[in-house]
């Protein structure tokens, strides 16, 4: 018989169920099993009557995957439960073993967030069996799709930009990946797909986006790993307050789609300054107690960041992003390369629950401007010719004023899944020290593989 999932069965109807068996409980006569596949969870119930199926039963344990005949009865009024299928019950006529297990090192059952790090990374794919990780899973999911559905129905086209490029200035360290063609020269794995985006542009999509990885070799915290996702946009002909009301109006209707309340609406919109005022901090929590227990969103847009602080051996640098632009009013300054600490930027955070949640900025299209922040930043003009001059000979060919945001993708699943790790949110996170779950990564490359890369690993340092 085809196989019915279980968040389909019918009450009254014959059914063959496949799944994983979440638990089983010995009654004397009547043995109960609860099966799990994708969808859900069911009771099934072993009758002494169907004997076969009662010998498989009793030799049956937790994650072995099963096949069950049966059918869907209406469980007794006393034994029914407030939970998915908890009316129901599949009265077991024929159980075949597909896959036996080994009893599984920590229980699926349970919550496996406090489990050992170490061994619920090196068995994700046991950890990711647990019902609250298929659950942020699956949340992950719905929310990218929403994401997507949204931006299809603005007119957005889906473009990938490469994994493999040049090292850029996203202001973090990069990974490199050796040339084998080429000795002695490296490319770097994205910080973020900014040029490639702006050069999209250029190239007149006018509306671009991408589920973007990004990668930064930095100290990894709860909430930041060396790899992340994030819904990635670029928008041409715009200012600041388009690309406000476009990311607002994603934001509302993907959440609000998936059951979740917004606190206030529109988002509120306030400066860097007052910000640091106010909250002393540009990321701040607008809920209340009673809000933080419903698992309310509170959103609000963080405007007007400064564009340059100061390196630790007194230099300028830039706060968020390199290409952003300068408000009008500061345009001036910033050619003359005067009052720098007042240039204020057009950078926007957005901030969820205490978190920023996705940045952008509209971007310096014009030439001059971009070559003022690097001459500020110390730059000579070779050296903004090295970094940058693929940039500027590109805007010599028409360019459209343009603008974008990131949304970190984890960071947004961590608040609606409520989680305080990036791990409850990802597939198959790193440890805290940087080792790959299931697999080993980073390891050693053997001497071949080492010659044909032209590296010599420095013994004395390793
Ligand atoms: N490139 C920025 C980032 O990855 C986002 C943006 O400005 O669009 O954080």
């Amino acid at each position: 018989m085809k196989r019915t999932h279980i968040e389909d069965l019918q009450k009254g109807e014959e059914a063959t169920i496949k799944g994983w068996v979440n638990i089983r409980r010995d009654h004397g006569k009547l043995i109960f099993i609860d099966l799990r596949d994708a969808t859900g969870r069911v009771q099934m119930v072993v009758l002494p009557e169907h004997k076969e199926a009662g010998k498989i039963a009793e030799t049956i344990r937790p994650e072995w995957i099963i096949e069950v005949e049966g059918v869907v009865n209406e469980r007794p009024e006393k034994m029914r439960k407030d939970e998915q299928n908890g009316d129901i019950e599949i009265e077991a006529k024929k159980i075949t073993v597909i896959s036996e297990a080994e009893t599984p090192p920590f229980e699926i059952s349970e919550n496996t967030g406090e489990i050992n790090e170490e061994t619920r990374l090196k068995y994700r794919y046991l950890d990711l069996r647990s019902e609250r990780m298929q659950k942020n899973i699956k949340v992950r999911s719905e929310f990218i799709q929403k994401c997507r559905e949204y931006l299809f129905k603005q007119k957005f086209t889906e473009i990938e930009t490469p994994i493999l490029t040049e090292s850029t200035p996203e202001g973090s360290r990069d990974f490199v990946v050796p040339a084998r063609l080429h000795p002695g020269k490296f490319y770097a794995l994205p910080q973020s797909p900014q040029q490639y985006k702006q050069l999209l542009m250029v190239a007149g999509f006018e509306r671009y986006f991408q589920l973007a990885r990004a990668v930064r070799d930095e100290d990894l915290r709860a909430d930041r790993g060396f790899e992340h996702t994030q819904v990635d946009i670029e928008t041409s002909f715009v200012n600041q307050s388009d690309v406000l009301d476009l990311i607002e109006g994603m934001m509302v209707e993907v959440v609000e789609s998936m059951g979740y309340t917004i606190k206030e609406k529109p988002f509120p919109r306030i400066t860097y300054k007052e910000a640091m005022e106010k909250y002393g901090a540009d990321k701040f929590d607008l809920r209340t107690e009673e809000d933080k227990e419903k698992g309310i969103l509170a959103y609000a847009w963080v405007v007007d960041f400064p564009f340059f602080e100061k390196t630790d051996s007194g230099k300028w640098t830039f706060s968020h992003n390199p290409f952003s632009m300068p408000k009008e009013e500061h345009i001036e300054d910033l050619l003359k390369g005067e009052n720098i600490e007042n240039i204020i930027t057009q950078q926007y955070d957005l901030v969820c629950n205490g978190f920023e949640s996705g940045g952008g900025s509209i971007r310096s299209h014009r030439t001059d401007v971009l070559k003022a922040v690097y001459k500020v930043m110390g730059y000579s003009e070779e050296e903004t010719e090295e970094r940058i001059g693929h940039m500027l000979e590109a805007f010599k060919y028409g360019v459209p004023p343009h603008g974008g945001i990131a949304l970190g993708v984890e960071r947004n699943i961590m608040n609606l899944t409520n989680e305080s790790y990036l791990r409850e949110v990802q597939s198959f996170p790193m440890t805290r020290g940087g080792q790959t779950s299931v697999m080993k990564a980073p390891k050693e490359l053997t001497p071949e593989q080492l010659a044909e890369l032209h590296l010599r690993i420095d013994k004395e340092n390793k």
